[in-house]
């Protein structure tokens, strides 16, 4: 069997390697418009806060494919049209598959913000991820627009710097889609004082001037020598989606098998909308864990369509102003969109670790939040299980599920990012 890949960041890279644990005797080929295959978008947090604990800048690269799982890799290859079962590259090469799997990824846009420094796709190519952080190393100003996970990354990573670093959002909280309220004030709490935070305060426009650009927000206007935008992440346009068919956000409509609406076509990671578990909604779910998770469900499909995808309780963790933190499933403030009334409990787990679990009238765990020092693994990972599972508040707090081990089956149902993989 034929397979290519179009894409080969974390969705295109891991879909490749769970393929051939599938089909050993498959023809895999890995097609990446970029310089670079399966580079860690969030490696760049490491590089901007200078901390070289973290080695890993790659989930493989193109060398680690073709030597350990014998992938062909091709870079710097466009595909710029999809067949019914060959595709074709920018420069005419027509290359037939009998599978194809799209992960051709997303990037931030905005039609509001005339002129920025954007963070797209290309962040997630180690070259510009070095030049980007060249850029931010001689600005002495930086706006970052958005304080969702990523601007508030962004935000965290800069803290120790000696940069203005102003954060602009639109909501009167940031953060407000991952984590409760009170977290959220915890986090702001904890932030660093060197952050100028301006919550609540839309920027209207982001004019360019001789020397970086003017943000306008209704308020006022800041001059500044970068603008990062971290707001509206959406599937990048692309002209080989023409003939599939779409939803109404520009993602690529699958069905529960991840296929398109070509046979033998599927799509995966940034590029399709999933559902989520906890409300049955088609979401949007731009993250590392949900591109692992349907890159691994396609590969089941490829022979034949076996794996049903059973939704995401759309796990994200992240590092914030020196403290861990992790949310699985519904927050208290999405109770409008679930049929019964949400509560919360909090337990102390450790010293300075706590998770928050959200259950319903029926007592089943729902959602949860943990934050700690440092990424608690056992207790993340056993946080999932139980929103994934449905675990009652009794069985996860009396029964003291905190404390088993997870068995290696338990792991491999787990929905996951990096922490699976170390
Ligand atoms: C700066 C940054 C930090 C982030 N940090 C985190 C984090 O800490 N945790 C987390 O969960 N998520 C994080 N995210 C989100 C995460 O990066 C994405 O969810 C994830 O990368 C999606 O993977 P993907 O493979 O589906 O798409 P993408 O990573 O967008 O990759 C798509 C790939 O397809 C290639 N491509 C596109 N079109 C074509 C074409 N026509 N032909 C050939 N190749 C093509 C692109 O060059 C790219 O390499 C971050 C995102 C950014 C921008």
């Amino acid at each position: 069997m034929r397979i290519i890949i179009i894409g080969g960041s974390v969705s295109g890279v891991a879909a490749a390697i769970e393929a051939r644990k599938q089909l050993p005797d498959a023809e895999i080929s890995l097609l990446e418009k970029g310089t670079a295959v399966g580079v860690l978008p969030n490696h760049l947090f490491w590089l901007l806060a200078k901390d070289d604990s973290c080695q890993r800048a790659y989930l493989a690269t193109d060398k680690e494919l073709a030597a350990n799982y014998d992938i062909n890799v091709y870079l710097h290859t466009t595909v710029v049209s999809l067949h019914k079962s060959h595709l074709v590259t920018r420069d005419g090469q027509v290359w037939p598959f009998d599978r194809a799997i799209i992960a051709t990824g997303s990037g931030q846009f905005s039609t509001l913000i005339t002129a920025h420094e954007v963070i797209e796709d290309d962040m997630k190519q180690q070259v510009n991820q070095a030049s980007l952080v060249q850029k931010i190393d001689q600005a002495d100003s930086i706006a970052i627009i958005g304080a969702g996970l990523l601007g508030m990354t962004f935000a965290s990573a800069l803290a120790h710097t000696d940069k203005h670093v102003l954060v602009f959002e639109r909501a009167n909280l940031p953060l407000i889609r991952y984590f409760n309220h009170d977290l959220v004030h915890t986090i702001m709490a904890n932030a660093s004082s060197a952050i100028d935070f301006h919550i609540g305060e839309a920027v209207d426009d982001v004019t360019a001037q001789a020397s970086g650009q003017l943000i306008v927000t209704g308020k006022n206007s800041y001059p500044v020598d970068l603008t990062l935008l971290a707001v509206n992440t959406r599937p990048s346009t692309q002209e080989l989606t023409e003939s599939l068919q779409k939803n109404a956000d520009g993602t690529i409509w699958v069905d529960d098998y991840l296929q398109t609406s070509k046979q033998h076509v599927f799509a995966i990671g940034d590029a399709i909308q999933v559902t989520f578990k906890l409300t049955g909604e088609s979401v949007y779910l731009s993250s590392i864990a949900n591109a692992l998770r349907t890159a691994r469900i396609v590969s089941h499909n490829l022979k034949q369509l076996i794996q049903k995808d059973p939704g995401t309780v759309r796990p994200y963790s992240c590092v914030l102003f020196d403290r861990w933190y992790g949310t699985v499933g519904l927050t208290l403030q999405e109770e409008m969109f679930y049929p019964k009334q949400l509560a919360s409990y909090k337990v102390s787990l450790a010293e300075e670790e706590h998770v928050t679990l959200i259950y319903d009238t029926n007592q089943i765990v729902v959602g949860g939040q943990l934050e700690a020092n440092h990424l608690p693994i056992e207790h993340w990972h056993h946080l999932i299980q139980m929103v994934q599972k449905g675990y009652s508040l009794d069985q996860c707090i009396v029964k003291g599920n905190y404390m088993n081990k997870l068995s290696d089956q338990d792991l491999a149902e787990l929905e996951v990012g990096l922490d699976a993989i170390g």
